[in-house]
């Protein structure tokens, strides 16, 4: 019961309220950890050796274990920008899916993006519940939101939490979202989601701006970033096709990036642009679209000579988003990062490896996963052991963790943390009796 020795330490010494009151007046960074020493008491969450870290050994102090918001996932923005590297974004649809994420990042040492589409949102809360005003697809995501949260302490890295495209139309889901961060923040000082994204892409650029505008003035108030869109992304992904765009959409000019820059920045610097620069959503044959990871640099020599004094000193001021990377070649993706890109999705290539993980051990198996009772051993042998769900899943687990190790390679997201190595569970009890031989 090391738990319950922890407690009982903490509030020998000093009542929590105490202890997280003198962290507010101490500093930024104290307060954090309080805080999240707070959540983690509140929800009865163990909070030991790792996950208690304060922070990590390479990255700024005020970056922490467990979802981080505000100058905290900023500080680590800035730091992607600064080392050269970006933080795989994954969408998620279950709480597998999550933790093969989670399980990816620490053992990559490294952060990660965990986000949700409206579509994965509805999904996470149930197929069958009625979806009306978006109901199903905000409580979906609000339950894979403390999903994380729980979780992403227990694995020790840092996590931003964030919500895919949301077009003109799912706007309501976006707000739903809104206000349970507000109420979150009026509660524990953060919101619950670190970051939103807003695709207006399909609206004029000016009515794109100025509703970005209103929600980042909203997002500012509670330490949330706003993701924009600019310019379209090609392909097809959840539900929404811009396969047959006009190829001049496909591609931002730097005069657009500049004017979504000139018109956020003195709302907030907390916002990143997803611009177009030829990526298309899924995998298509190659020598459809053309990826020109060159429009930005040029965007941001040309957004920096327009800020002339004001210009950060590496002269990219702009942080880049990277949609439709799957398929794409390693050399694009890692000059894409050289001017300024700090997140890339990924979705179709871990669709696939979720799914691949589950047909192998079809395969593998299949002689066993014809029926209940009977395989090649007897037609008494019960199958149990090879139906039980936990095994295909966890099979599908492990092939996902094995895809992402090379996205965190590609995006050079690798010993980013400092942790080292991660250790050995030791209080796993090996594998279940009658579990399947490794
Ligand atoms: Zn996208």
């Amino acid at each position: 019961m090391k738990f319950g020795i922890a407690l009982f330490a903490t509030f020998g010494l000093v009542s929590g309220a105490d202890a997280f009151s003198s962290g507010v007046k101490q500093s930024a960074r104290v307060a954090s950890v309080s805080l999240q020493e707070k959540i983690a008491e509140e929800l009865a969450i163990p909070c030991e050796e790792e996950c208690a870290l304060e922070s990590f050994p390479n990255l700024p102090p005020s970056v922490h274990p467990g979802v981080v918001t505000g100058q905290a996932m900023v500080d680590l923005l800035n730091h992607a920008k600064e080392n050269g590297y970006a933080i795989p974004a994954v969408n998620c649809v279950s709480s597998s899916g999550i933790n093969a994420c989670l399980e990816a990042a620490r053992k990559n040492d490294a952060p990660i993006i965990i986000q949700f589409s409206s579509g994965g949102s509805q999904f996470y809360g149930g197929k069958a519940l009625d979806n009306k005003n978006y109901a199903a697809a905000i409580a979906g995501a609000v339950s894979g939101a403390f999903h994380v949260r729980t979780m992403a302490e227990q694995y020790g890295v840092p996590v931003i939490l964030h919500t895919d495209h949301c077009a003109k139309k799912l706007l309501p889901w976006v707000d739903g979202l809104l206000a349970a961060s507000e109420r979150y923040y009026a509660k524990h000082g953060e919101p619950l989601f670190s970051s939103h994204m807003i695709d207006l892409s399909e609206e004029p650029i000016e009515e794109n701006i100025e509703i970005c505008k209103e929600y980042l003035t909203r997002f500012a108030k509670i330490g949330m970033l706003l993701e924009m869109e600019l310019g379209i992304t090609g392909g097809e992904e959840d539900g929404v096709n811009n396969e047959d765009v006009a190829l001049d959409d496909l591609y931002s000019k730097p005069e657009e990036i500049f004017q979504v820059y000139d018109a956020l920045t003195p709302i907030s610097d907390m916002f990143t642009v997803a611009a177009a620069f030829g990526n298309v959503h899924g995998v298509y044959s190659p020598g459809n679209v053309k990826l020109e990871p060159k429009i930005l640099t040029r965007a941001q020599a040309y957004i920096s000579e327009k800020l002339g004094d004001k210009s950060p000193a590496d002269k990219k001021p702009v942080k880049f988003v990277f949609h439709g990377g799957s398929g794409s070649d390693v050399s694009d993706i890692q000059e894409a990062i050289s001017y300024g890109v700090i997140k890339m999705n990924i979705d179709t290539d871990t669709q696939w490896s979720y799914w691949e993980g589950i047909k192998n051990f079809e395969e593998k198996y299949h002689d066993y996963l014809q029926g209940q009772i009977g395989n090649p051993e007897g037609p008494e042998k019960p199958n149990k052991k090879y139906y039980d769900p936990r095994e295909c899943m966890r099979a599908a687990e492990v092939n996902t963790v094995k895809r992402l190790d090379k996205c965190f390679a590609d995006l050079k997201c690798v010993n980013v943390l400092g942790l080292g190595s991660a250790k050995e569970a030791e209080n796993v009890l090996g594998p279940r009796r009658g579990g399947l031989p490794v």
